[in-house]
């Protein structure tokens, strides 16, 4: 019988291990960690009863790919839930804007010329958006099968974040692509910097911004459980370090950084790969606070109260300067804070009218600051009488936030800098960007196209091109 060991078990490496089980080959999943899932884990981290994502959050992505589609996550106990506001982003004086599953609603809410190029933008892609997805979740080499749909895609996406965002002329439609746009933790003057903003706000018009109930770990859970059925081995606390410890699998699938793979493949790969993987480019990091706030934030832009995320970071020049800084290794003093409300969408996450808040800052890659108050001073900014209404935090730094996943280099929770060549190519410029360039050996992790989420796609290409190789 075929056999295959993933080394890793984030939502990439459990997509490839049950893309392989369910063509039978006999899979072992071998993890460092006490748990299953990487960027998927979910855990009490404040007081009892308030459920946290440790990582991963909102998934637009994860509600319909080819993954997703071939396996029914959803018969394993995975649920989706929706807030009734996808994302917002408050502004200083009380306003702000926000974004609605309808791009109707969105673009009469942001009102005259601008709600009207929102519509431009976003509605046209959306109607189109069910053929674009799998192109853009295919290494970005293959040749798309709806082209026409791509260019228009691509056509926004190649575009600096920040001279899309200077197509609407109001502070708020501007501040409202600006946060999406942050998700990439680019330069806004970078080319391709609003690809990821282009996607993921097409996404929340598509298909929302969702959340697993009973947190993300439901996503890693449902795949366990359908590997269990396919009768995989999964062991938790192996750390492998060389593919020595692994005996003969036909195939090994690493869920891992680039350098992590080099480092265990050794000799067993081209040199000329290794060089590749240890020179592919990490980017910034974050700094995480995990609330439990007593009755919910009290923001002072009504729709935030209702947003599944929201983007705290003031308006366009100030996301920009932050996510300029960021990247150049400096912190800035207002940063960009991401805040997820999931118990919005999913009550049986909260206690009571105790909730659990998820907020982080973009920070340089190896920070070692403390960013708890900037974080908790950007909230406050737009919620007075938030501080009074914390009953607990946990902290996670960026030293931490290294220990706590070896994927995340430096602090890299996205596995990997959205810079213009690896947007492209990653982890390395190859026409089968998951081989390692030796027969079996593949990389399937999120430094792999089409990057970071927790969508499985990584894992699932990875996967197709170790079974075209067995064949
Ligand atoms: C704070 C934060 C917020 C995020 N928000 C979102 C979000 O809202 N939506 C979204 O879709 N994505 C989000 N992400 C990104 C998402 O979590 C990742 O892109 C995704 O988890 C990557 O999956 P992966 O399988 O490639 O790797 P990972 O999830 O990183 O899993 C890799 C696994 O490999 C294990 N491992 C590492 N080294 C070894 C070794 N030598 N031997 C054995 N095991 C090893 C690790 O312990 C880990 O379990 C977020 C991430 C973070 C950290």
């Amino acid at each position: 019988m075929t056999s295959a060991t993933v080394v890793g078990s984030g939502p990439n490496g459990l997509a490839a291990a049950l893309t392989l089980a369910a063509e039978g080959i006999d899979v072992t999943v071998l993890e460092a960690a006490d748990r299953f899932g990487g960027g998927t884990r979910t855990s009490e981290l404040t007081l009892p009863g308030l459920l946290h994502d440790e990582c991963s959050a909102a998934h637009p992505l994860a509600v319909d790919n080819a993954f997703t589609r071939r396996f029914d996550l959803g018969a394993h106990g995975l649920t989706w839930r929706w807030a009734e506001v996808e994302y917002a982003h408050p502004l200083d004086g009380g306003g702000g804007a926000a974004a609605w599953r309808s791009v109707a609603e969105t673009a009469a809410a942001l009102g005259g010329s601008d709600g009207r190029r929102w519509s431009a933008v976003f509605g046209g892609l959306t109607e189109r958006f069910d053929d674009i997805v799998p192109d853009f979740t295919q290494p970005m080499t293959r040749v798309p099968s709806h082209p026409l749909k791509m260019a228009r895609f691509g056509a926004f996406s190649g575009m600096p974040a920040g001279v899309l965002a200077r197509l609407w002329s109001e502070p708020e439609a501007r501040a409202l692509f600006a946060g999406v746009a942050a998700h990439a933790l680019r330069p806004f003057s970078s080319p391709l910097s609003a690809a990821i903003g282009v996607a993921l706000g097409t996404a929340a018009h598509r298909y929302g911004w969702p959340v697993a109930e009973g947190g993300s770990r439901a996503i890693s859970d449902a795949m366990v459980s359908l590997l269990r059925r396919h009768g995989a081995t999964l062991e938790t606390g192996v750390e492998v370090t060389s593919l020595d410890e692994l005996g003969t699998p036909d195939v090994v699938l690493f869920d891992l950084a680039p350098a992590a793979a080099a480092r265990i493949a050794g000799d067993r790969i081209p040199a000329r790969v290794g060089r590749a993987l240890r020179r592919f480019r990490h980017g910034p990091a974050t700094f995480k606070v995990e609330f439990a706030v007593q009755d919910g934030i009290p923001w002072t832009y009504e729709p935030t109260r209702r947003a599944g995320t929201v983007h705290v970071c003031g308006d366009l020049r100030e996301t920009a300067i932050a996510e300029r800084m960021v990247n150049r290794g400096q912190m800035p003093e207002r940063p960009f804070v991401l805040l997820c409300q999931q118990y919005l969408a999913d009550p049986t996450r909260s206690n009571g009218d105790v909730h659990p808040i998820y907020a982080y800052a973009h920070v340089p890659s190896g920070w070692t600051g403390d960013a708890t108050a900037q974080i908790e001073a950007q909230i406050e900014r737009y919620a007075p009488g938030f501080r009074d209404r914390i009953l607990a935090r946990n902290v996670r730094d960026v030293s931490q936030t290294r220990a706590y996943n070896a994927n995340f280099v430096g602090g890299d929770t996205i596995t990997g800098s959205n810079d213009p060549l690896q947007m492209v190519f990653r982890p390395r410029v190859a026409l089968d960007p998951y081989s390692l360039g030796s027969p079996g050996l593949f990389i399937c992790s999120a430094a792999t196209p089409p990057g970071a989420g927790a969508h499985g796609m990584c894992g699932f290409n990875a996967a197709q091109s170790a079974l075209r190789g067995l064949r």
